[in-house]
């Protein structure tokens, strides 16, 4: 019940609203503050009388979500219209338990990952929930946003590539309500994958599929080349680019390190997959010229999908 006072020709006149009643049954719903489960219909507030919570909608969700897409970290204003999905909206999203699926506040997940179904809490706790692509949400919400990709080219200076994605929910590595949050959820997801938890989905490393040696140029002294290496690292995008092409270790003589990295560039370059999404990957071309013949050997780095990114949110952490 709502109150509204209105002066209408001097005449104080009260006037009352009976909240509509809607033929929406109650929702089971966690309550963002204590743990207890609380009927809320959708859309209204959030009373909840183990702690005399009261809740608005706009208490229950987050104004910008901090999410990892294919490795790469972004931020999107938090917006969810989805048109045919039963799991997500702007105030919570759907858990399952014994007793079926009940609604948990964005407010009190500390993040989220789509595709290990998976919803860690706050405080520590970690629920299960439907796929973001499946019967209950046949069209996952989707998300516009930028993302931005550190372009390195030998000796050129370093620029950043940006442009706008769009997205659906499934296709999210992580979502999360601040950047600590979303790095926590980075780990968790890596730990997970590393840990075999998700075989049918294995991780797969960028490859080259035509690695050829560089042919030596004119000029370059066959005979002072057996000790020397030419290391060309070689990062290469989801959409399949040239994202760092980086000469590691020189021979001393810039034609073949130039004739190395052009070769390393044209090896049939793959990037790498995670849970079944294309994402980034780095390979390594070690070239060597013992007896006067050039031949290259193929390494992927440690962490070569996420690049310095797992290392560097463990150290964060600490
Ligand atoms: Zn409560």
């Amino acid at each position: 019940m709502r109150n509204l006072t209105l002066t209408h020709t001097g005449l104080l006149v009260w006037l009352t609203l009976a909240t509509v009643a809607t033929s929406v049954a109650a929702e089971r719903w966690m309550c963002p503050s204590c743990d207890e489960m609380v009927d809320r219909a959708a859309g209204a507030d959030l009373e909840c009388h183990a702690c005399d919570g009261f809740f608005t909608e706009d208490d229950l969700t987050w104004y910008v979500a901090h999410i990892n897409y294919r490795t790469r970290d972004a931020e999107l204003s938090f917006l969810i219209l989805p048109e045919d999905c039963g799991i997500f909206r702007m105030d919570g999203l759907q858990a399952l338990d014994g007793e079926g699926p009940y609604w948990v506040p964005w407010a009190k997940v500390d993040f989220f990952i789509p595709r290990m179904r998976l919803i860690h809490l706050l405080d520590g706790r970690d629920l299960a929930t439907d796929y973001p692509k499946g019967p209950t949400c046949p069209k996952p919400p989707e998300f516009v946003f930028e993302i931005s990709d550190e372009i390195i080219r030998n000796d050129e200076a370093t620029r950043m590539a940006t442009r706008e994605v769009e997205s659906d929910m499934a296709a999210l590595f992580v979502v999360a309500g601040n950047e600590e949050a979303r790095d926590r959820g980075v780990l968790r997801f890596i730990e997970e994958v590393e840990a075999g938890l998700h075989p049918r989905l294995p991780r797969t490393a960028a490859r080259a599929t035509r690695p050829l040696p560089p042919v030596i140029p004119n000029g370059v002294p066959v005979g002072e080349l057996a000790d020397k290496k030419v290391v060309v690292e070689v990062r290469i995008s989801d959409s399949r680019e040239v994202q760092v092409i980086r000469l590691l270790e020189s021979s001393g003589f810039a034609a073949l390190d130039n004739a190395a990295s052009i070769r390393a560039r044209g090896s049939g370059l793959l990037g790498g997959g995670e849970l079944g999404v294309p994402v980034p990957g780095t390979v390594l071309f070690n070239y060597t010229f013992k007896d006067g013949k050039p031949a290259v050997d193929v390494v992927v780095p440690e962490n070569s999908i996420w690049g310095d990114r797992a290392t560097r949110t463990e150290t964060e952490d600490k």
